[in-house]
């Protein structure tokens, strides 16, 4: 009980702080380092979104925008949705946010409160554990098994007393996607548990490798009511610092998510909501270019990282992250500072949960020459260990 009063008695900032394995800040680069700790895309927003920017704020378009997001961009997304996913969506389930992070909290704050237990399959995007810090709910970690896949017969086990399933696919930081027998197995669970929500973040949705096409949740039409599935400009299209995302959920869900979102936010940016319309129409073979990019990088990752004794690493089939395990005796973080002084900037494992000590995370979102760098400064650095 005294244990309950003093948990409740901590204030946001502690108890976020108490949960959280996120760094304060990423730092600087110190000169001559080569970071390969970003996770975000290398390359500029394309011209014609920012043409659109431009023009939108040379019409005047300055004001505050409607509080549930502009009526154009959530309509170009409805249409951009269902012609992605195959899901036929209507305006009514699409929630314009600031950029996937406040969508996600506004999901964690909107739909759980104190008490409610969420599944939080790991390692993963360790965002969601914070969120789930100030909303007071109570958070589950769930190992991934040792092949990478989720580890189903637990989530099944837990799932009568869980109110939220979190995924993040494909994953940040292992670059694993979910294959079609875990999303059917789970739109099982999901299905015979109707209080459980599933939360799929799928930021990277549109960077999956080999040919392989990206199966989204919002293709698991039973679960359709209880599916709440977020998006993000910042990666697919190259636009981090504009801080736009959207969320994909039925009428009922949407509105308490939107709800709590502009109780916070109020309204977007009027004219980069105007810009996301723009970036809705760029062509496919844009998307293409960008695949073939971040898969030439990831083999040249897997190729590097697999030359080096001790380190062992799954072929990312998506994201643009790598997550090696290192063997060695030290922490992920302790590793973290071994290679930021041999001159690499990666990640810390054990950022993304419990499960991911020992290894670390590199971002191949950068130009080949200082991957092909950085990698072979990380091979000394591991070498001298
Ligand atoms: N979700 C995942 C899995 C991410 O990796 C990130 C950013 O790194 C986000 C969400 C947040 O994206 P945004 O820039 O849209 O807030």
């Amino acid at each position: 009980m005294a244990a309950i009063l003093i948990e409740s008695a901590l204030s946001l900032p502690e108890r976020i702080t108490s949960v959280s394995r996120r760094p304060a800040s990423l730092g600087q680069v110190p000169p001559g380092a080569i970071s390969l700790a970003m996770g975000e895309p290398d390359g500029d927003t394309s011209a014609p979104v920012v043409e659109a920017a431009v023009r939108s704020l040379r019409a005047g378009r300055t004001h505050y925008a409607p509080l549930t997001g502009s009526n154009e961009l959530r309509e170009a997304l409805a249409r951009w949705v269902t012609s992605t996913s195959g899901r036929p969506t209507t305006v009514a389930e699409i929630v314009p946010t600031h950029g996937a992070a406040a969508g996600l909290a506004s999901i964690m704050l909107g739909l759980v409160g104190p008490g409610d237990r969420v599944i939080v399959p790991e390692p993963t995007y360790s965002l969601y554990a914070d969120h789930l810090a100030m909303a007071g709910a109570e958070r589950i970690w769930v190992p991934n098994r040792a092949d990478g896949c989720l580890d189903l017969d637990r989530i099944e086990s837990l799932a009568p007393e869980a109110r939220m399933v979190v995924l993040c696919n494909p994953s940040n930081p292992t670059g694993g996607v979910l294959s079609t027998a875990e999303l059917t197995r789970l739109a099982d669970i999901v299905e015979r548990n109707p209080q459980l929500l599933l939360i799929a973040d799928e930021a990277y949705g549109d960077i999956v490798y080999d040919g392989v096409a990206f199966e989204s949740a919002l293709a698991l039409e039973r679960i359709r009511e209880q599916t709440v599935v977020v998006g993000t400009f910042s990666k697919s299209f190259a636009m981090t610092g504009w801080r736009l995302g959207y969320i994909v959920a039925v009428p009922e869900l949407a509105g308490k998510i939107s709800l709590v979102h502009r109780t916070i936010n109020g309204s977007l940016n009027t004219f980069v909501q105007d810009a996301a319309i723009e970036a809705l129409k760029t062509p496919p073979s844009y998307f293409e270019a960008m695949r073939e990019r971040y898969q030439r990088r990831r083999d040249l990752v897997v190729a590097a990282l697999d030359d080096i004794d001790r380190v062992s690493v799954k072929r990312p089939a998506g994201a643009f992250y790598a997550f090696p395990r290192v063997d060695s005796d030290l922490s992920s973080a302790e590793l973290v500072d071994a290679f930021a002084r041999g001159g690499v900037l990666v990640r810390a494992g054990s950022e993304f949960g419990p499960s991911g000590e020992g290894y670390v995370r590199i971002s191949f979102a950068t130009d080949e020459q200082s991957l092909a760098e950085g990698l072979r400064r990380f091979g000394d650095v591991v070498e001298k260990l």
